[in-house]
């Protein structure tokens, strides 16, 4: 395939994934019904619920499996002393210029020709730094004290509870402090869909250790991203690591290294892990008292930082698959059982009989107290059920017939559940559902 057969595909791959996130309620524009607001999103139902279980599979992995993990939830209004003291206030910026035409603005480092508007052809300006954090007045006074901003990134929320997390859990060195927040930054161009919007959600560890320990914990919380990135469904071969060149680094950095994942507009950050060195605790006066000799030292950290949107997106496009099945395209997502909105679908094959409909209320209500994530679907013939369940990724379709009722006494009480990816079918006995189902999510 030519390269620009290949760009077109992959333009039209990304334009399939905000029409079907539209269409199916898992996505939509911020602010839609006012003409939208760049950089924002709202999420649906079906959107919601794999963001939750996305950021619950992280949760489970980097905190509650683990025994030197604590996590907090900070404010994202913080004081604007903390964000002078990391120096985002003066250099949380990003290179902008402006065209003296249309005024519209761009980040330099995101443009070809630097000189001319890609808009409208003027002219563009002087590049001049864009500070991206989000500036606001706390309560009644006006003056400059009352300056805050909305966080940019989660990290300083954990880095200013170091103290608190080490006076009341007294944790013995290496241990990690993890986040899962909102944080804000005013992209100078919003785009790519939800990969860089202007409000958006961070998962983040700092991980605290001792100097000389850095390289190995750096080492084990990068196999730990690996697994988790695949755990959840990403596609490891469009998974890339980039050694961030020394050139690049922040100046506290010894290493950085970025996972980039092959989105259809380039290969781009997906995740970020850093070691930071010292320096924030430093830039904070903080110290860590090891309790068992007295000795007082700064410990190291290593950062590891996940983008909800940008994993969800890397999941969308993971999963999203075309086939044919019955002689038609079928459309679908082939999300981890874990990930997916619906985890299973029940239906009656006919929803005017009240003998099958009653009998599938009670599949379905023992599923939903098991599950959760369990729909009832009666719409349509059990064709388009199907179809519809596909293209929200429900891993599996459970149908209530009349052999469920005995029609045929051998398969009394026996359902059948159809799977999404191949589309066979299964009878089983509805007191078998339960252990089915939860031995596919092991
Ligand atoms: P980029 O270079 O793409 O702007 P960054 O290097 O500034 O990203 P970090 O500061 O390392 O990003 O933020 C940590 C993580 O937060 C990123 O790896 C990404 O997953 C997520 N992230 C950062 N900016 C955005 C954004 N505007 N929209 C969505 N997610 C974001």
């Amino acid at each position: 395939m030519s390269n620009k057969e290949n760009k077109k595909e992959e333009s039209e791959l990304m334009e399939k994934i905000v029409s079907l996130c539209k269409r199916r309620g898992f996505i939509f524009p911020g602010s839609e019904i006012y003409g939208g607001f760049a950089g924002t999103w709202d999420y649906g139902h079906f959107g919601n619920e794999i963001l939750n279980n996305i950021k619950n599979s992280w949760w489970e992995k980097f905190v509650s499996n683990r025994e030197d993990m604590y996590g907090i939830r900070a404010a994202i209004l913080m004081r604007q002393e903390v964000w002078q003291a990391t120096g985002h206030a003066e250099h949380f910026a990003d290179p902008m210029v402006e065209c003296e035409k249309c005024q519209h603005r761009f980040r330099i480092d995101q443009i070809e020709d630097k000189n001319n508007c890609a808009d409208c052809g003027g002219k563009l300006g002087e590049a001049r730094q864009f500070n991206m954090m989000f500036q606001t007045k706390v309560g009644a006074s006006e003056d400059s004290s009352a300056i805050s901003y909305l966080r940019p990134e989660t990290a300083q929320g954990i880095f200013v509870n170091f103290k608190n997390i080490v006076d009341t859990h007294h944790p013995k060195i290496p241990f990690g402090i993890a986040q899962i927040g909102k944080a804000f930054r005013n992209e100078i161009t919003p785009r790519d869909f939800i990969f860089r919007s202007r409000e958006f959600e961070q998962m983040e560890i700092e991980y605290f250790v001792r100097e000389n320990n850095w390289e190995n914990a750096f080492n084990e919380l990068k196999n730990e991203m690996h697994l988790w990135m695949s755990s959840v469904g990403i596609d490891m071969n469009k998974v890339h690591e980039l050694e961030v060149v020394s050139e690049d680094l922040a100046h506290y950095s010894k290493r950085t290294v970025d996972f980039e994942f092959d989105y259809p507009f380039g290969r781009k950050e997906l995740f970020g892990l850093a070691y930071r060195g010292d320096f924030d605790l430093k830039i904070h006066k903080l110290e860590y008292v090891d309790e068992e000799n007295s000795e007082k030292i700064t410990p190291h950290v290593i950062e590891p930082s996940f983008g909800v949107e940008r994993a969800l997106l890397a999941i969308l496009l993971s999963a999203y698959t075309e086939d044919e099945m019955g002689g038609e395209v079928r459309i679908y997502l082939k999300l981890r059982p874990q990930i997916a909105p619906v985890l299973c679908a029940v239906s009656p094959l006919l929803k005017n009989k009240p003998e099958l409909v009653s009998k599938s209320r009670e599949v379905f209500s023992m599923l939903k107290k098991e599950f959760g994530r369990v729909a009832w679907d009666d719409n349509g013939n059990i064709g388009k059920r199907y179809r519809r369940q596909d293209e929200i990724g429900t891993p599996w379709c459970i149908v209530i017939d009349f052999d469920t009722l005995g029609e045929n006494p051998e398969l009394l009480d026996t359902v059948t559940i159809r799977d999404r990816d191949t589309g066979n079918q299964e009878r089983i006995k509805i007191s078998e559902l339960i252990s089915y189902i939860k031995n596919k999510l092991n």
